[in-house]
């Protein structure tokens, strides 16, 4: 089934607001397995209007428009659509008796006359009752033609389409749409997509989509089918498949479990502590690690060395190691993971130096290169990462791969 958004609003054509309701409806009807292929934002002009809608229900199965159900002049959404339609508009008694209650209980004396008109629904609309407003959502179908209308308020559209619209769309198809996450971490998305090819050239159901995140990609395999479990049938090979090409590079398979929470779950499984000793990231990966509930279980400490005095003074790094590698460099990391290790008594120590910039590059070290270590025991892991971006970007994918460093070292020192 295909579906179309049409976003209601001359506020949205002059950038004065951004258009999450098209975002969240983009991501709610993937999840349902609706296939959108456009997307139309038009300003509150009844003749513009009424073209955009003619011209989507000739290509869609189903239209979904926010916005413009209000009282006001400029709310012509349910006009016009019902114009398309060719159908009249009639009073609803329930939604003139909502309008009553919804007033009694508001700061008015009076209820404004305009707001009569929401109360006027196109002949034979289905009425979505909305409890946060007085514009009900509707729902119009004339000859296998569908149009879904929605108050432009997000804090309105949202629960009305999750409490009411989406029941009539899993309705409308008889079948289930089941999905399950595989989150990689180590592999960009060309490459992730690249090594996928062939899977995803030839998928029909189950079908495969890559999201690419900082320094992750996610890949998200969706079946449709009449129930759940002829879905994890279609979906459980292919997930197999996937986890079988990317190997150590998959943290996880749930869609909740972040890097971090699976960070701190092998930590626990392993009875094993960690620190952090960061120089570029300033505490972000000890951030990270303490988002996670129960953290207390395995974290001990976090050092922020960002002075080459702080490196010597907390973690020991020799003066002579700075002075000939420099504070960015393998060797520093290597002496702040292991010193860290040994001043906090922890089993594993992560640590991080690099040139997040703008300011500081040179043509040996650009901005962007980072040094990490992992130390455990007396086994040692270094990495060497040359990042793109601005500040923010090298520092988020710093932190992302320091996480999957102490991953990377517990799986190989412990395995899973
Ligand atoms: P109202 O009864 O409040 O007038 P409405 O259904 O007529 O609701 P609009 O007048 O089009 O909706 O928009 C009202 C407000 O809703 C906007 O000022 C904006 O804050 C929000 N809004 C509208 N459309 C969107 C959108 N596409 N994305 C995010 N917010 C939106
Ligand atoms: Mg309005």
């Amino acid at each position: 089934m295909t579906v179309e958004v049409i976003s209601v609003g001359t506020e949205l054509l002059l950038g004065n607001i951004v258009n999450t309701n098209a975002c969240f409806l983009a991501q709610r009807c993937a999840l349902l397995g609706l296939s959108m292929y456009n997307q139309t934002v038009v300003g509150d002009n009844p003749k513009r209007l009424g073209e955009a809608v003619r011209e989507a229900l000739l290509r869609a199965d189903l239209v979904i428009l926010t916005g413009g159900l209000g009282p006001t002049e400029d709310d012509l959404t349910k006009e016009t659509c019902a114009q398309v339609l060719e159908l009249p508009l009639v009073e609803d008694s329930h939604t003139r008796q909502r309008i009553e209650e919804y007033f009694k209980n508001s700061i008015f004396k009076e209820i404004p006359d305009n707001n009569w008109k929401q109360a006027m629904i196109p002949e034979g609309a289905m009425v979505l009752d909305n409890d946060n407003g007085t514009a009900p959502g509707l729902i119009l179908e004339k000859d296998h033609r569908r149009l879904i209308l929605l108050p432009g308020p997000p804090e309105e559209m949202i629960p009305l389409f999750q409490g009411q619209v989406e029941p009539y769309l899993q309705k409308l198809r008889p079948e289930l749409i089941a999905s399950r996450m595989v989150k990689i971490c180590g592999k960009g998305e060309s490459q992730v997509e690249k090594e996928l090819l062939d899977l995803i050239d030839g998928q029909t159901n189950p079908t495969i989509a890559t999201y690419a995140k900082t320094g992750e990609v996610h890949v998200r395999v969706t079946a449709c089918a009449p129930n759940q479990e002829v879905a994890d049938r279609l979906i459980r090979p292919v997930v197999k498949e996937i986890k079988k090409r990317f190997g150590i590079c998959v943290y996880s398979t749930k869609e909740e479990e972040t890097l971090e929470m699976t960070v701190v779950r092998l930590l626990k499984k392993h009875e094993l502590t960690v620190a952090t000793a960061e120089s570029c990231t300033g505490g972000l990966v000890a951030g990270r690690i303490v988002n996670v509930p129960g953290a207390s279980d395995v974290f001990r400490e976090g050092f922020v060395t960002y002075s080459n005095k702080a490196k010597r003074k907390h973690l020991d790094v020799s003066k002579s190691t700075i002075k000939k590698y420099g504070a960015v460099s393998k060797e520093t990391a290597r002496e702040m993971a292991v010193g860290g290790v040994f001043a906090t008594d922890s089993d594993i120590c992560v640590a991080i130096t690099g040139l997040a910039g703008p300011d500081g590059g040179t043509e040996e070290k650009p901005v962007g290169l980072v040094y990490m270590a992992c130390c455990m025991g007396d086994h040692v892991m270094t990495e060497k990462y040359q990042f793109k971006g601005n500040r923010d970007k090298i520092r988020e994918q710093s932190v992302v791969r320091a996480l999957d460093l102490v991953r990377r070292m517990i799986l190989e020192q412990r395995g899973k």
